[in-house]
């Protein structure tokens, strides 16, 4: 069962101060979790008054961006579930231009050098296999 999601973590989320995985996690429940959005959208109203929807909370709290690397990843669709959910609720629910401009940039790269791709995707893959053998 997945930790609940406390009011000290929606503040952090709010201030974006939590790793991307977390970030990440908490989106997750805030999609599918009517309650944690009220919650999320009141703590947000004590502290701004004038916001009135889940997504102009997005909005102006413009959720940390991700790092070129992980739109790679995400590009070769080797992220894990809730990353792949963060990024296309930044890319397409927050329609965050900075990093559809980078996805894109990345994406036709990828188009220009399949063999580049390619080594990349392997590398991920042997790279995550290690991780879990560690583990
Ligand atoms: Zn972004």
């Amino acid at each position: 069962m997945p930790t609940p999601i406390a009011q000290t973590d929606l503040e952090s989320y709010l201030d974006e101060g939590l790793p991307i995985e977390e970030m990440a996690r908490i989106e997750r429940a805030l999609r599918d979790d009517g309650g944690l959005q009220k919650q999320l959208a009141a703590i947000n109203a004590r502290r701004d008054a004038g916001v009135h929807s889940l997504g102009e909370v997005w909005r102006r709290h413009r959720l940390s961006c991700p790092t070129r690397e992980h739109l790679g990843s995400f590009l070769l669709g080797v992220l894990d579930k809730d990353l792949t959910l963060y990024m296309q609720v930044h890319l397409d629910v927050m329609g965050c231009r900075t990093c559809q401009a980078n996805f894109n940039d990345l994406k036709s790269r990828q188009a220009e050098e399949p063999s580049t791709s390619e080594a990349r995707r392997k590398k991920y893959f042997q790279s995550s296999a290690g991780h879990l053998r560690r583990g």
